[in-house]
């Protein structure tokens, strides 16, 4: 099933489920939906049980080797795919990943890349999940929303969908909110604050907005604001942290590098910028 009217260059997502009316659920709301709407970004459902062969349609079937629950049958899935993206070696596949707990860990980096592809298509796995076999055959990309088990891909995709379209062009009113979010740049973010600038607490304590914030000064507010994101980055997230002071240090070498291997000398002899 489609949903919304896809406009010419619109970022494409195909999701095949054995639940389709769980979509497209919260993207049919707010920017996301509006953007649906508005044809940035189709949204097409695919019911994995439509491919059942069987006249049970059966889409699953007890594990070799036994032990609990069920198992997500090969063959069913390999047509729903092969009808979908066209099979592994189709040119123009896109990405396709498979929502596992095994998978890669979804972040603002995989989101980016995810974006920047035209054509996503997203298997949601039920039950104890699927036959190995075809993640093997369909080089299915494996990407896991944390380190925890839902009982479907489903709310999985709604999440990994979310976060891609509020980076389409024109989904988010203001453009400039995306590029200084968390982990735009390796950090958490900083705390924001809205009026009243004077709020009296639940237990009757005044609290006051930062000062530097109602200064006007521009340069203190993103000087206040960085100290903010590094201090709560550094105090929450170690790994994080760690990552940054990395990428920090490097740029630093590199910028040193670049000062020294850029000074040729000048017409007159002295050292000059490159
Ligand atoms: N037996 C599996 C869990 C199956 S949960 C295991 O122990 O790893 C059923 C389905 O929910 C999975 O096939 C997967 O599509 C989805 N799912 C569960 N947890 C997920 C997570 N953290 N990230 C992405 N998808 C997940």
């Amino acid at each position: 099933m489609n949903h919304g009217a896809a406009g010419p260059l619109a970022w494409t997502v195909r999701v095949l489920t054995l639940f389709p009316e769980m979509f497209p659920g919260s993207l049919g709301l707010s920017l996301a939906g509006k953007a649906l709407e508005n044809g940035v970004w189709s949204l097409e459902t695919v019911d994995i049980r439509a491919f059942a062969r069987d006249k049970h349609r059966s889409v699953d079937d007890t594990p070799f080797g036994g032990g609990p629950g069920m198992v997500m049958r090969p063959d069913v899935l390999d047509a729903a795919l092969t009808q979908v993206t066209g099979g592994p070696d189709a040119p123009d596949r896109g990405r396709v990943i498979y929502l596992s707990p095994r998978g890669r860990l979804l972040d603002q980096e995989l989101v980016r890349e995810l974006v920047a592809t035209p054509t996503l298509t997203i298997l949601c796995g039920r039950y104890e999940g699927i036959d190995e076999r075809v993640i093997e055959a369909h080089r299915l990309e494996e990407v896991s929303l944390g380190d925890f088990v839902l009982s479907g891909g489903e709310p999985a995709a709604l999440c990994l969908i979310d976060a891609c379209v509020r980076l389409l062009p024109g989904v988010m009113g203001n453009v400039d909110t995306a590029g200084e979010e968390s982990f735009e740049w390796g950090l958490l973010e900083y705390p924001h604050y809205t009026r009243p600038a004077v709020w009296q607490d639940p237990r009757g304590q005044e609290r006051v907005v930062p000062e530097v914030l109602l200064s006007g000064h521009h340069e203190r507010v993103r000087a206040w604001r960085l100290a903010e994101a590094e201090r709560i980055t550094r105090d929450r997230r170690p790994d994080l942290w760690g990552r940054y002071e990395q990428r920090k240090r490097a740029e630093e070498e590199a910028k040193t590098i670049r000062k020294r291997s850029g000074r040729r000398p000048g017409r007159f002899g002295e050292g000059s910028e490159g």
